[in-house]
């Protein structure tokens, strides 16, 4: 974790934890980022939520984007490395299950056991039609990871509600055809059709996840 956010950043954390299990015992949750040096220590990060009685952890995974991008030999997992780490997760979550929650990234598996799939949201991650993200100085983007060319306006201008409901680029992200593009594969309702922003990296916003499990399986 130091290498990351800092020198002393995981003590401080470990504080953090104590402070949380004395005032939300068993009401917190916490959210780890998957990167290549971590993937080994899922167990121990289990372990540690559980010995301070948080109630869900979450891992999500590094995209390619900002410090990330620029270090990203040494912290971007491979499809391969996180085709692995996802199976470790489930195997751990059934492992666990009496024990706290456990959420992974949308997948194959569909071990995020409060995700519900709703299928008018159509293709595609949640990002522009379930969440937004509004960043420090008010730019909406349909996901943080988006470049300066997504930002769908302002909230220092304009009200969030008129964004969310004229964006031409939040109704780009609502007209993503799930079927076109994953080719009506069967494990559409867990996977709902991976990351958009992973695709868009990848040189076609509307391909198929390089990350999809079932990618080399497909004739698209
Ligand atoms: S083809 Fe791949 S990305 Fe598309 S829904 Fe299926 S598993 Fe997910
Ligand atoms: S585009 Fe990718 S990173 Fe962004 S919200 Fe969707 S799944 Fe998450």
């Amino acid at each position: 974790m130091d290498f990351i956010r800092g020198n002393g950043t995981y003590q401080k954390t470990i504080e953090g934890l104590k402070l949380l299990n004395e005032k939300y015992n068993k009401a917190y949750s916490i959210k780890t980022t998957l990167m290549k040096n971590n993937i080994h220590e899922i167990e121990e990060l289990i372990n540690l939520a559980i010995k301070y009685n948080c109630n869900t952890i979450k891992f999500n995974c590094v995209r390619e984007d900002g410090r990330a991008s620029q270090n990203k030999n040494d912290i971007v997992l491979s499809q391969d490395e996180y085709i692995e780490v996802i199976k470790s997760i489930e195997e751990l979550r059934k492992k666990y299950e009496s024990k706290i929650k456990i959420r992974a990234p949308l997948n194959i598996f569909g071990c995020d056991d409060d995700y519900e799939f709703i299928p008018e949201l159509g293709f595609g991650c949640f990002a522009g039609k379930e969440s937004i993200c509004i960043d420090p100085i008010g730019n909406v983007k349909p996901c943080s990871h988006y470049p300066k060319e997504f930002i769908c306006g302002n909230v220092k201008k304009d009200e969030l509600r008129y964004i969310w409901n004229n964006s031409p680029i939040l109704k780009q992200f609502r007209e993503f055809k799930g079927n076109d593009t994953c080719n009506n594969c069967k494990e559409y309702t867990n996977c709902r059709g991976g990351c958009r922003y992973r695709c868009f990296k990848d040189g076609n916003i509307n391909g198929i996840d390089p990350f999809c499990y079932l990618k080399n399986n497909l004739s698209c």
